[in-house]
């Protein structure tokens, strides 16, 4: 049941997204999808900065005009966008088994499954939801599906949802400490932990007859992170799941962001990006001279505006000669990179214990 209200604000945020991917967006005043009050004007659009327009490559198929692609990955597998997010779903004989439910897509899951049930045959009943990990922009609309699903996820997605309490995203009952296999109607998909890495929980999704991966939140096809190295919590894990990423024999990845599927050598280049990032971070942090810093905010105590200026300083030169590097290579590049330069120089700090002049005290 959906009340007035609710379906007027879906209906409008999904008009407003998919205007976002299509072209201009309108001039709205009012209420966006939660109930956050906001008025937005031509011109408060117009002050906003300039990017490096998005390369060919790294936009995906165009949307109908629900918002949403759904397209077949290989055999009965599918996978589903908007433009912002992804899920996929298998198509099997007692129902479908469908990974992640991001709330952006919402209903547009349940028309995608009808497009694709109605054309090859298919149960179009959802009988298994799998979790890639815990966060609300990836499984935030898992309650559309019902009581009568199996939610499936690793232990600590099923400990982090209890403690979250949301409604919209009831905990997985089936869990899994190191490796799960779900084999439904004939088809097979097979779920590892291999430790934290974007968050504690993010686990690996790998259909094997269909050599693809799904992995959330580490390799964004075509684009750079989003910032802060996608939020990771343990930054250090998460540049290691690249390595674990490219040990599986994918020809295809479903990275759960943005509009369109991952190739192996998408790998290669993200991973030559952090590499890329990591020494001119480390490069910067050896050469900006912190002395003024300190010269200008020491004398009136403010220390956290020392660390601040000193700290965006390095990451803004770390950023410089890697912008250059991958404008026109990876979307966004001139968007986030001076944030995921930071990230990437607070965990050299505090994981890597290079602390520059915050350092031990002679
Ligand atoms: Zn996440």
């Amino acid at each position: 049941m959906t009340t007035e209200r609710e379906h007027f604000t879906s209906a409008r945020r999904r008009t407003l997204l998919k205007g976002a991917v299509v072209g201009a967006v309108p001039v709205v005043t009012g209420l966006l999808g939660g109930g956050l009050a906001f008025s937005g004007s031509a011109s408060a659009a117009d002050t906003l900065p300039e990017y490096a327009p998005v390369p060919a490559a790294s936009v995906g198929p165009a949307l109908n005009a629900d918002g949403y692609y759904v397209g077949r990955i290989r055999g009965n597998l599918y996978w589903v966008t908007d433009a912002y997010y992804q899920a996929m779903f298998l198509t099997t004989t007692e129902g479908v088994v469908l990974v992640d439910a991001p709330p952006t897509i919402g209903h547009n899951l349940l028309r995608a499954i009808d497009d694709v049930t109605r054309a090859n045959g298919m149960p179009n009943k959802v009988t298994h939801l799998v979790y890639s990990h815990s966060h609300a922009d990836h499984v935030g609309a898992s309650a559309i599906f019902g009581k009568n699903v199996v939610r499936i996820g690793h232990t600590e997605t099923r400990r982090l949802l209890l403690l979250d309490g949301d409604p919209n995203r009831p905990a997985p009952t089936e869990t899994f400490d190191h490796r799960y296999v779900l084999n439904v109607g004939g088809e097979r998909l097979e779920l590892a932990y291999h430790g934290p890495n974007h968050s504690p929980d993010n686990i690996f999704i790998y259909a094997p007859a269909q050599r693809t991966l799904m992995v959330v939140d580490v390799l964004f096809p075509g684009w750079v992170p989003f910032k802060n190295l996608a939020v990771s919590q343990d930054i250090p894990a998460w540049v290691k799941a690249h390595d674990v990423v490219m040990e599986y024999p994918w020809q295809v990845l479903v990275g759960g962001h943005l509009g369109r599927l991952g190739v192996r050598a998408d790998g290669d280049i993200q991973k030559q990006y952090v590499a890329d990032l990591d020494a001119a971070v480390r490069n910067a942090s050896a050469t900006v001279d912190p002395t003024p810093y300190f010269q200008k905010y020491g004398p009136s105590g403010n220390s956290w505006a020392i660390f601040k200026t000193y700290l965006d300083a390095v990451a803004r030169q770390a950023a410089e000669p890697v912008v250059a590097k991958y404008t026109g290579i990876l979307a966004a590049a001139d968007v986030f990179t001076v944030d995921n330069a930071f990230a990437l120089l607070e965990s050299q700090r505090i994981d890597g214990g290079l602390l520059g002049p915050f350092g031990v005290h002679q």
